[in-house]
């Protein structure tokens, strides 16, 4: 059975393309906000996107559209992130829709994300509708976009719309090809409740809310439901859908988009990508769930005062469900003390959990320095994977080590291509190929160590090709490669939050800085301390910490009594906020000055 008056679609770009405004005037146009409430970009609601102007989280969103044939439509639009990192959301927001929106910036043309966004949509068989969009920019080029749309997504340019989201030219039109190009959702009649959850919030009032996209059936308050995979049974508290804010609804009916809120209050207890059925009439088999997403990067998250550390475990849950593919395990430091081994798909990943921990929750911080998963072989013949500087194995155990690799596809103008290729070389990497885009641009694919790519290759892309190139990737396979575990030691003895591992090239050059940034940030010492860098036991870097000649309280010449206790006062708690290491008292500032990026 077809539900003819219902469209369930996304909008998908490359970041920066439009999505959000496009979103926004939607919802103007259809009146499901009024002109007087609105303010930019409503439906990201997380200060931190609004401030870096990137959508991490898919905000699903009702509308009721009046199109020209006479009849009401009802759209779900889900508004998609655009990030390399974030492409598994991506997928997940794809798998409750039957089209998609590919929007391409008519001054920037296709970039990385367009082509890597575009395929995940073919992948799960949705139907695209090419736009071309800022079609009002002085500096569109509405010709190259039309190039390049059929030179590398192979669309006909006759099935290509224009618009400008910002001024909303075009936008009716757009509408109008939402109802004639979008499949309406199919269901079986026969069936009982299937309901894909495609993402889940935490609230602290409310406890999960389950985003769904209700394949067959329906659900119902009161009623009592079954997670498909995790077996749990609750009762439905409330539906409803997002009108932008929760509306809640007697029910939930097939084809639908909208919320699910139950008695379930510990959030680890929903799976994203799980079925919800009846509890009475159960479906036989769970949906399609989603491609498992792996991490990639992983990292020590600590807080700066161990007296969080309850408040960063109860926190890192709530962010968990907000965003499956974050993962952590306890882990403790001798220098840190107790916290959490994170992973994560990517460095921007990593950044926006950090960020959100920091500002959702309000608390300090410390992130150790970023690791891959390696292939450690062991001379007995034996693979272990590690990806944590802890984990590595003794080096006269190792036979040799292997790193993850990515292949990549980067997208600039022609002129960048030298620069490129040298930023490709410079970060261990080969050029694979280059093939034309249009007369312009050109697409380069190289292969790299994934962990250079975690440092500092993107924002190093950005640099040479003066915010002109792009980039996504993808994993492919792993690679020979002289690693080795970079030690620090403070007083001759290692500190375990300031072990990395790295390639062998760069050891040194790590090493240094890295003892110059203690040497700065440790106070001085009653006695000479040396801060060294150690690669299997072999030093390959030291700083001396600065001695302290006079004693605190020798400036007192032993009068004002007062003065003399504040300032041991001061001094105690000074100490009690420092981790000691090999008898050096270290101030959290010199944690935060070595572990910071770059
Ligand atoms: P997203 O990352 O794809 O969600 O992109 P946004 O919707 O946040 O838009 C990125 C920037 O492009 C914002 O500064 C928008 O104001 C601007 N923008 C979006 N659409 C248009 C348009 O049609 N014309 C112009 N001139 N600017 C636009
Ligand atoms: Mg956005």
């Amino acid at each position: 059975e077809k539900l003819t008056n219902i469209r369930n679609f996304s909008i998908i770009a490359h970041i920066d393309h439009g999505k959000s405004t496009l979103a926004d005037r939607f919802l103007l146009h259809t009146k499901t906000i009024e002109e007087r409430t609105f303010h930019d970009q409503v439906l990201d609601a997380m200060d931190l996107e609004r401030e870096r102007g990137i959508t991490i989280k898919s905000h699903p969103v009702r509308m009721h559209y009046d199109a020209d044939d006479g009849r009401t439509y009802v759209f779900n639009l889900i508004d998609t992130p655009g990030h390399v990192d974030f492409s598994y959301e991506v997928s997940r927001s794809l798998a409750a829709c039957e089209g998609a929106i590919l929007l391409i910036d008519a001054a920037q043309g296709v970039q990385a994300q367009t082509l890597a966004n575009a395929n995940l949509a073919l992948h799960q068989k949705l139907t695209i509708i090419p736009v071309i969009n800022k079609i009002d920019l002085p500096a569109a080029d509405v010709d190259m976009c039309l190039e390049q749309v059929e030179e590398l997504l192979a669309i006909p340019r006759d099935e290509v719309l224009k618009v400008s989201a910002k001024s909303g030219m075009g936008v009716k039109e757009l509408l109008e090809a939402v109802v004639a190009r979008v499949p309406p959702p199919e269901t079986d009649p026969a069936q009982p409740l299937q309901a894909l959850v495609f993402d889940s919030v935490y609230d602290v009032y409310r406890g999960v809310v389950s985003f769904v996209r209700v394949v067959n059936g329906s659900v119902k308050v009161g009623e009592s439901i079954r997670f498909f995979n995790t077996d749990l049974t609750t009762e439905v508290k409330e539906v409803g859908y997002f009108s932008p804010g929760m509306k809640p609804s007697a029910s939930l009916l097939q084809g639908e988009v909208g919320y699910i809120i139950t008695t379930i209050k510990t959030p680890g207890d929903i799976h994203v990508g799980d079925t919800i059925t009846g509890y009475l009439r159960a479906c036989k088999q769970p949906l399609a769930g989603f491609q498992h997403v792996r991490p990639m990067v992983f990292s020590g998250i600590y807080p700066i005062d161990t007296a969080d550390y309850e408040a960063l475990k109860a926190n890192i849950a709530k962010l968990r469900l907000n965003d499956s593919a974050f993962v952590a395990q306890p882990e403790s430091s001798i220098a840190l003390g107790a916290g959490f081994r994170c992973g994560f798909l990517g460095l921007l990943h990593m950044e926006i959990v950090q960020e959100r921990l920091r500002r959702e929750y309000n608390m300090e911080l410390l992130l150790t320095y970023p690791s891959v998963i390696y292939h450690v072989f062991m001379r007995d013949g034996s693979m272990k994977e590690v990806d944590n500087p802890l984990h590595m194995p003794d080096p006269s155990h190792i036979s040799h080590v292997e790193e993850p690799m990515i292949k990549s596809q980067i997208i600039a103008p022609a002129t960048y291509l030298g620069a490129i290729m040298n930023l490709v070389m410079d970060k261990r990497g080969i050029c694979l190929k280059t093939d034309n885009v249009d007369h312009i641009h050109v697409m380069i694919t190289a292969r790299l160590p994934l962990h250079e790519i975690v440092l500092d290759f993107y924002d190093k892309l950005k640099t040479v090709t003066r915010g002109y190139g792009s980039m996504d990737y993808e994993p492919d396979g792993y690679e020979t490669s002289p690693t080795v575990k970079l030690e620090i030691l403070v007083n001759s003895e290692p500190v375990d939050a300031f072990a990395s591992i790295v390639h062998a090239d760069r050891a040194v050059y790590r090493a240094r800085m890295i003892c110059e940034r203690l040497r700065e940030a440790i106070p001085p010492q009653m006695f000479k301390v040396a801060i060294q860098g150690a690669v299997g036991g072999r030093i390959i870097a030291r700083e001396d910490v600065r001695q302290l000649r006079k004693n605190v309280l020798a400036k007192c010449y032993g009068g004002d009594i007062t003065r003399k206790r504040k300032l041991l006062d001061k001094q105690k708690e000074g100490k009690k906020r420092m981790k000691e290491v090999g008898n050096v008292n270290i101030p959290p500032e010199a944690f935060v000055a070595v572990l910071r990026a770059s």
